[in-house]
């Protein structure tokens, strides 16, 4: 099953995806962390991206369906892939379909987590990452037991991102608004699309995930 999900900066998009790769054995395909790893890697790409991302624009379409390609067409796809910011465009859309189509593959459902623009900022101005496993913590609504020690693995590698700050928010909100959010009307149109919201509890969000996902493997469809 492939899936996207779909949703603002700070809907928990990651962390959804890093439960579904435990529960369900999917691979997560996430841009915003392969650019990431570009950057720290210092390769050319990566150090041309790094001032985009920081300021909290879009990169371009070409480097993002690039990555994508590579991705789709070396990574096993376990118990299915999940695009997890990406696309957000609807140029990268009708690239991604076409990616598909032609490796034999289907886009199964789009997931979209609704989440209140008040909520974004607060969630997104607390949150931190293990530098060595991933997990996602924040400061007010999941902080580690230990401040100092990472819960999963004992790390204390404990990493901010450079664009979860006020202005850069305000420009990735933006740029939501602007290129993003037409994707929802667009998988509407195309019969794929189920919203969850994101606002519930990270687990209240983990089990409408799964119900969307039950439905489409129950039915082949999500017409209710
Ligand atoms: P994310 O981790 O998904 O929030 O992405 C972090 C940053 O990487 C974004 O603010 C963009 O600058 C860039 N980025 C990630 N995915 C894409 C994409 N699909 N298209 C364009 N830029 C992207």
């Amino acid at each position: 099953m492939n899936i996207i999900l779909l949703g603002p900066p700070g809907a928990g998009k990651g962390t959804q995806a890093r439960r579904l790769v435990d529960q369900r054995d999917m691979v997560q395909l996430s841009t915003g962390d392969m650019l990431r790893a570009a950057r720290k890697s210092g390769s050319e790409m990566g150090r041309k991206v790094a001032a985009i991302m920081d300021a909290g624009e879009l990169v371009t379409d070409e480097i993002v369906i690039g990555l994508i390609e590579e991705q789709l067409t070396t990574a096993q796809p376990g118990g299915g892939f999940i695009f997890d910011g990406f696309p957000r465009t609807l140029a990268q859309a009708d690239a991604l379909a076409a990616l598909l189509q032609r490796l034999g593959q289907n886009l199964d459902t789009v997931i979209e987590m609704a989440v209140d623009d008040d909520a974004l900022v607060a969630r997104v101005s607390g949150r931190f990452t293990c530098g060595d496993c991933g997990e996602v913590y924040h400061d007010q609504s999941k902080p580690p037991k230990d401040p100092a020690v990472c819960d999963e693995c004992g790390s204390a590698n404990f990493v901010r991102r450079a664009d979860d700050n006020a202005e850069s928010l305000r420009v990735r909100l933006l740029e939501y608004y602007k290129k993003t959010s037409p994707l929802i009307g667009y998988y509407y149109a195309k019969g794929l699309l189920q919203t969850v919201n994101g606002l519930d509890s990270m687990d209240g969000v983990s089990a409408s995930i799964r119900a969307a996902l039950d439905k489409v493997e129950q039915t082949g469809s999500i017409a209710s």
